[in-house]
């Protein structure tokens, strides 16, 4: 094992104690990782880091890269941490000898945690005990013991591990990353993200001592032309993220690549199983009807109501026994005792198990009449008892993605969906598939038809999604797929017709545009099921999207004093968006429009800055250093919920640091008019709009901008 081959800085930081590779390696990627917004750098560093640990110490993998996401466990296990700001304060105060002032005051300085942790570890002026340096597997030990004691004496336990920690990091630096660790804000996001992509290509470069190399040998690589080595780059990734979709967890991938490396048996070693929630797959927003049909010139497709609850991923064994799981894959059968119930009697003779997806909405038990999502939220999270259940659900189901111990996800969605109507029993009002029509895009009028009656009955709009795969079209799992032929000539999608059908029967519908598209060089649109993908061959088409817009995801972060009526609240509230590179939160637009006055009043008290009464609460002392503003606003958020907004276009602002380098040097983006629609309760900070996403936004819409000068542009 030659570390020398390695970037220098991460090389110096190579050190073992007793086999185990050290903390400081990793700390020494972050603080790499944290100092560049280049994604081929940061892909570069995180590369690196994860060769060192195949060839010097492969054990140590898994849990630097559990700690390098930020996580201890999949999110369909709940492992809390569970640790207040208060454990970590204490434990500031007992290892570097602060009392409560001296620490305040360099709260108060400089807000985020971890930079408190670096300032307090440098006024350390004496050690209680000598420091065992912390290994990455020490450390990620230490978070699954703080996330697994419990019951009595349990504070101390824990309190007792973070001040070890603390105690044990080596400098300033270790000590910032311990605490991000511990508060669960890393804030180096572009590591979660390219986390596979950087497992793939280090495997592809390294191997365990002793291991073959699946593919090329790294010197074979060297020789590749770059189109050549970006195919072998692609493929290993594409595999890599089939795995991970079909069992998001590094428990499950990370040894098996230890084991046999990028080869297609991964696949087999990693896919689907009962119990086991896959990615789900996800749907492309469109502008509005039109736009939608375009789209989908020339295919078949089945138009769903897009009902307004929540969606449910429910797993199925020959035992009856039955698994819930969320769209971000947390198990919430605790929460369902009632479908937990149902689930099993739903099956025809000779179904065994399966993986099924649908809706799980409110609704009145004897009329079967929708309720809208907010009722829904009335339903307790946990341990529900099925005696005391207020809030009745049925389950619209939608899709079928395993079958007695087959995967289905390679099948087209008009199979699957066969299967899912013809295997299952309606139990009315409990359980029943989601209305639909089949349609082409000559059949605009009843699709409008139809998307009518959806927003009639509550629902958000409807769902398209590809009925069929293109004839001569060889599927691969986890790959792309390709025409069989290989031809070219992609063409153009015409506009849609206008609204008049001319009753061509479905099938064959503009079956030129389809053999032309079959030729052509765009990937054709797949009814195979995708996990962890957003295709156009899943389209919504929300009930609000009739603006020239679609809506963005933010994080509220900040608020001013209202003037005259809204003097009690906050009026306006300051808006961000996420910046998935460094972690960051970026100031995106002030907004005073779309609340109600409950809203605001619920607001400030939600946010209180102690003026009520009583302890301040969500609120931070001062702007935290991971948000990306220069203006005063009187109070700031502790940033935690995500609201989603309309607004009338983008423009480039001296003022707001939204995507600011992305368009502009110096400029970043804003939002005209920005409107509040809603709170997405279902939505954490993770998941608000990034700043990638509003450019490609503004890149679009100037795209767009000759088009709508000329009075074009309205649709
Ligand atoms: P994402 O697409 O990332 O989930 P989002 O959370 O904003 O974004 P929505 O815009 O609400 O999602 O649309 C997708 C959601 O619509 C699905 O996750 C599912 O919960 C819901 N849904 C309702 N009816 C259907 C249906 N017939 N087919 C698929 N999804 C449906």
């Amino acid at each position: 094992f030659d570390p020398s081959k390695y970037i220098p800085q991460l090389r110096e930081s190579w050190s073992t104690d007793g086999g185990d590779a050290s903390y400081a390696l990793l700390t020494r990627c972050f603080v790499l990782v944290n100092g560049t917004s280049s994604r081929i750098k940061i892909v570069d560093t995180l590369v690196n880091c994860i060769r060192l640990l195949i060839e010097g110490d492969p054990d140590s993998l898994l849990p630097a890269v559990w700690l390098a996401t930020n996580a201890i466990s999949p999110p369909y296990v709940s492992m809390e941490l569970g640790l207040g700001g208060s454990a970590i304060s204490k434990a500031l105060k007992n290892v570097c000898g602060l009392d409560n002032r001296s620490l305040k005051t360099i709260y108060d300085k400089l807000g985020d945690p971890g930079d408190v942790a670096f300032e307090a570890k440098k006024k350390q002026s004496f050690t209680l005990r000598k420091p065992k340096p912390l290994t990455i597997k020490s450390v990620y030990q230490s978070l699954v013991k703080i996330a697994t004691t419990q019951g009595q004496g349990s504070g101390e336990i824990k309190q007792r591990i973070v001040d070890r920690l603390l105690q044990d990091a080596r400098g300033g630096e270790e000590s910032r990353y311990i605490v991000r660790t511990l508060c669960q804000h890393l804030r180096i996001g572009a590591v979660k993200t390219t986390m596979l992509i950087a497992l793939s290509r280090a495997f592809q470069l390294s191997r365990p001592a002793g291991a073959e190399f699946p593919t090329k040998e790294p010197k074979e690589l060297a020789k590749l032309r770059k189109e050549e080595l970006a195919e072998v780059w692609a493929r290993g990734e594409e595999l890599v993220k089939a795995c991970f979709a079909r069992r998001p967890n590094y428990n499950d991938l990370v040894p098996v690549l230890v084991e046999i490396g990028i080869t297609e048996e991964l696949l087999i070693r990693c896919n689907l199983t009962l119990h086991i929630p896959l990615r789900p797959m996800l749907g492309s927003i469109t502008r509005d009807l039109s736009e939608m049909l375009t789209k989908l010139q020339g295919r078949d497709f089945a138009c769903e109501y897009k009902y307004d609850g929540q969606r449910a991923q429910v797993h199925c064994d020959a035992k009856g026994k039955v698994s819930i799981f969320s769209r971000h894959l947390e198990l919430m059968t605790d929460k369902y005792p009632d479908l937990v119930a149902l689930v099993p009697k739903i099956r025809e003779e000779g179904v065994e198990s399966f993986i099924m997806e649908g809706e799980v909405v409110a609704v009145d038990r004897e009329t079967g009449e929708l309720k809208n999502f907010q009722t829904l939220t009335n339903r307790a999270r946990k341990d529900v008892d099925i005696g005391s259940i207020t809030i009745d659900v049925c389950l619209f189901a939608f899709d079928l993605m395993y079958l007695n111990g087959q995967p289905l996800l390679g099948r087209p969605f008009r199979e699957r969906r066969e299967l899912l109507r013809s295997l299952f029993v309606e139990i009315p009002h409990h359980f029943t598939w989601v209305k639909s029509i089949d349609a082409t895009s000559q059949d605009s009028e009843s699709v409008l038809e139809f998307f009518k009656s959806a927003i009639d009955i509550k629902c958000e709009g409807i769902m398209v999604k590809i009925l069929d795969n293109l004839p001569d079209l060889e599927y691969t799992p986890g790959g792309d797929v390709e025409p069989a032929d290989g031809s070219e000539t992609a063409t153009a999608a015409k506009k849609p017709t206008n609204g008049k059908s001319k009753g061509k029967s479905k099938g064959t519908a503009d079956k030129e545009a389809l053999e032309k598209k079959a030729k052509g060089r765009r990937k054709p649109l797949l009814a195979t099921y995708e996990p962890d993908k957003r295709l156009d061959s899943w389209l919504k088409v929300k009930k609000d999207y009739n603006s020239s817009f679609e809506t963005l995801d933010l994080i509220p972060i900040a608020g001013w004093h209202g003037q005259g009526r809204k003097a009690k609240w906050w009026s306006p509230i300051l808006l961000a968006v996420r910046n998935e590179d460094t972690g960051s939160l970026e100031a995106v637009c002030k907004c005073m429009s779309g609340f109600t006055d409950p809203f605001y009043k619920a607001n400030k008290e939600f946010y209180d800055d102690g003026e009520i009464g009583g302890e301040p609460k969500n609120v931070l002392a001062k702007k935290p250093g991971y948000v990306e503003y220069a203006g005063q606003p009187d109070v700031w958020f502790e940033p935690q919920e995500v609201w989603e907004m309309a607004f009338a276009d983008i423009t480039l602002s001296p003022t707001y640091t939204a995507a600011i380098g992305l368009v502009s040097e110096d400029r970043g983006l804003s939002l005209r008019f920005p409107r509040f629609l809603k709170k997405r309760e279902d939505k954490g900070i993770d998941e608000a709009s990034t700043s990638e996403f509003l450019a490609g936004l503004w890149r679009k819409q100037e795209a767009k901008a000759p088009t709508a000068a000329k009075g074009e542009g309205a649709e």
